[in-house]
């Protein structure tokens, strides 16, 4: 059974539509993905209707951007329901917030020497969310940075000329909108925060008692040794594990759609009970 809960489509920042991703992620061998766009859920139904087609089982997901001890990090819902109306609306109002820190990414670049950024992100965002990404490619197809990497290592990152501040969701609001939306909280790539232990610890305690239910203990961003030492966390602090590409979409960096290694031995899958799994291993 191989499993991939965590994946982009042009929803977000990825480069295959909704229907796209699904096709590859089946071609690649994947039986259940879930589809995890940065705060958007309008991807979900095209990928459906063709995960119906193609054989494959699509979990609805959603990756929502927190901002936590003045940090940004990402909480991946499973399992939710688009539609529930608190969701709906967190999600809406962090989209809205998306716009308002193109404009300020765009005002700082300018004063960097390099204009119409906003109209070049957008461009290539689409109708839909607005994000470094978008920016970091302008960046390259502009000739201002060799690659994605560059282009987020000389710009998009803090202290560098097209950074700015941005106040996300904060922690127990996120979670609280994807439960209420039936859905399960996964802390995705814990191995990506540059975090001390003191400060993951934190993390992790308030995770917990929010309600948290799994750990990404495998995922494109973890060494082997990574993974290793979130199976321990996961166990450490009663979570469930799991398991996520993070796939952007052709030469985005990400590892393929479910080719990672499994999840290492002692930790539970947060899919242990779902009968969707259970249904396609039948
Ligand atoms: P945003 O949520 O708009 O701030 O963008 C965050 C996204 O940018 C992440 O989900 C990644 O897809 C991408 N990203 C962040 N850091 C890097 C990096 N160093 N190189 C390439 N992509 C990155
Ligand atoms: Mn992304
Ligand atoms: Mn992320
Ligand atoms: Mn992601």
């Amino acid at each position: 059974m191989n499993i991939d809960l965590h994946s982009h489509s042009t929803v977000s920042d990825g480069l295959l539509s909704p229907a796209a991703l699904v096709r590859h992620a089946r071609a690649q061998g994947v039986d259940v993905l879930a589809l995890t766009d940065h705060d958007d859920v309008s991807g979900l139904e095209e990928a459906r209707a063709e995960a119906l087609s193609t054989g494959l089982e699509l979990i609805f997901g959603v990756e929502i951007s927190v901002t936590w001890c003045g940090r940004t990090i990402h909480v991946v819902g499973l399992k939710i329901d688009p539609r529930h109306p608190e969701l709906a609306a967190g999600l809406a109002r962090l989209r809205a917030s998306r716009l308002e820190r193109a404009c300020r990414i765009a005002d700082s670049l300018a004063a960097a020497g390099i204009p119409d950024s906003l109209a070049g992100a957008q461009a290539l965002a689409s109708e839909h969310i607005l994000g470094r990404s978008h920016f970091a490619r302008f960046l390259v197809e502009t000739g201002r940075a060799r690659d994605m990497q560059d282009a987020f290592r000389k710009f998009l990152t803090r202290g560098r000329p097209g950074y700015v501040e941005h106040r996300w969701a904060e922690l127990s609001e996120a979670m609280h909108w994807i439960r209420a939306a039936g859905g399960v909280v996964v802390l995705a790539h814990p191995g990506r925060y540059d975090f001390g232990p003191a400060l993951l610890y934190r993390l992790l305690d308030e995770f917990a008692a929010l309600g948290g239910r799994g750990l990404e203990v495998v995922c494109g961003s973890h060494s082997r040794e990574a993974s290793q030492r979130f199976a321990e966390l996961a166990r450490r602090y009663g979570l469930f594990a799991s398991r996520g590409s993070d796939y952007h979409g052709p030469g985005q960096g990400y590892s393929e759609p479910g080719r990672l290694p499994e999840l290492p031995p002692g930790v539970v899958p947060v899919w242990a009970d779902w009968p969707e799994v259970e249904a396609v291993a039948a």
